[in-house]
C-alpha cells in the first residue's frame, strides 16, 4: 500500500525524468532570452523568444524581418490565424 500517495515502483521514473529534462530546456531557453533582453542589443518575439539582431546588423526594415517571422513563430497567435487561414482557402478553393 502507497501510503504517501508515491509510486511503488520506479516505472514512473523515466517519465518524470523526462519532464525534468523538458523543463530545465525550457529554463535555458529562458535564460537566454532574460539575457538578450539584458544586453540591450537584440529584439526578441514577445511570444517566443525568437532573437532578432544585433540591432547593428540587422536591415532597417525591421518591420519586414518581424513580418517573416510572425508568420512562422510557433507561439504567435497571427500565425495560427494565418495557418487557419490557409487551410481554410485551400479547402474552399482548392489552392
Ligand atoms: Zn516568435
Amino acid at each position: 500500500m502507497a501510503a504517501c500517495g508515491l509510486p511503488k515502483t520506479s516505472s514512473r521514473y523515466p517519465k518524470t525524468d523526462k519532464s525534468i529534462e523538458a523543463l530545465k530546456a525550457e529554463n535555458e531557453r529562458l535564460k537566454k532570452w532574460i539575457s538578450d533582453l539584458q544586453s540591450g542589443m537584440y529584439i526578441n518575439c514577445v511570444y517566443c523568444g525568437h532573437r532578432y539582431g544585433p540591432k547593428s546588423e540587422t536591415p532597417v526594415s525591421m518591420a519586414d524581418i518581424s513580418k517573416e517571422h510572425i508568420e512562422k513563430c510557433p507561439e504567435h497567435p497571427m500565425s495560427h490565424l494565418k495557418a487557419e487561414y490557409d487551410r481554410l482557402r485551400k479547402a474552399f478553393y482548392g489552392n
